[in-house]
């Protein structure tokens, strides 16, 4: 970038005369060279505070449920065209909604809105201190039928990836925080990062997912992505219209939608805006799901 202004300036300063003319004094040049440092801090800036935490750049990555999602989808127009003539039918629209992080003071207000829709919903828990106190109710969130799934104790990336066993030991961490609550063990796990973030390079090397994936295989957890961000968690508190306006611009026309949302002290917006985000997937003629039941990749 510093080239390009380098060569931009020199262009500009060998230019026509009109130009020359222009720059000619010092303090014009000097206050060309303080615009163009301006410009750039403010595009870094805006970069900055554009980027959403939770779901971005490093985060973003979900190639086994992208599979799932179009075996899915393959296996619904198979089923279709197998007799010459067959009406084509599409294939079977299905929603998982997923909340990240909790429980909070929010969880409380997400799971009333689930019960007033009617419709199942995953969380993916941390037992971190700001989570303790609201670990209780977990036994509500099962009761009303959802499924919990397994995320960090800690959530510090520099902690949980810094080994296999580092990140082993925080889940068992978890499990033992979230036992009394969570009758049945977790069979489903979602990495924080997601399963093919790049964060983890630099506290355990670049192949520690791809040994973390397998280790979780062996293990016998479903690895949970996403396909839908809601941007929920981004650094400058999106509005309700702006998570409503992310997730229904993500649905895109896929068929299986797993939606990372976020159930946390800081993002109350999300459960403003999950009545509307439930009833537009109704509308769309999508079911309601666990992601237990995701199809196999
Ligand atoms: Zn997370």
């Amino acid at each position: 970038m510093w080239v390009k202004l380098y060569h931009l300036w020199e262009s500009l300063r060998r230019g026509p005369g009109r130009w020359r003319q222009l720059f000619r004094t010092r303090r014009a040049r000097r206050g060309a060279v303080l615009l163009a440092g301006a410009g750039v801090l403010a595009a870094l800036f805006v970069r900055a505070a554009a980027a959403p935490v939770g779901c971005a750049n490093e985060d973003l990555a979900p190639a086994a449920l992208m599979a799932a999602a179009a075996a899915q989808s393959r296996g619904g127009q198979a089923a279709e065209s197998g007799a010459a003539g067959a009406q084509e039918k599409s294939p079977e629209k299905v929603v998982y909604l997923t909340f990240d992080d909790g429980p909070s003071a929010t969880t409380d207000t997400v799971l009333d809105v689930l019960k007033e829709e009617g419709v199942p919903a995953t969380f993916f828990v941390v037992s971190a201190e700001n989570n303790a106190k609201y670990l209780p109710t977990l036994a509500r969130t099962v009761a009303e039928g959802h499924l919990v799934g397994l995320h960090s104790a800690s959530h510090r990336y520099s902690k949980i990836y810094s080994s296999t066993d580092a990140f082993w030991q925080d889940i068992g961490e978890l499990q033992a925080a979230i036992a009394p609550y969570v009758p049945e063990p977790c069979t489903c796990l979602r990495f924080p990062g997601g399963s093919s973030n790049t964060v983890s390079r630099k506290y355990g090397g670049s192949g520690i997912m791809k040994e973390l994936k397998a280790q979780a295989e062996e293990k016998g957890y479903r690895v949970v992505d996403w396909n839908v961000c809601a941007e929920d968690a981004a650094g400058g508190h999106p509005t309700v219209q702006e998570i409503y306006d992310n997730v229904v611009r993500e649905v895109d026309d896929r068929a299986s939608c797993v939606v990372l949302m976020h159930d946390t002290a800081a993002t109350k917006n999300t459960a403003k805006a999950l009545p509307d985000i439930i009833r537009w997937f109704k509308n769309a003629g999508y079911r309601f799901d666990t992601v237990d039941h995701l199809p196999a990749a």
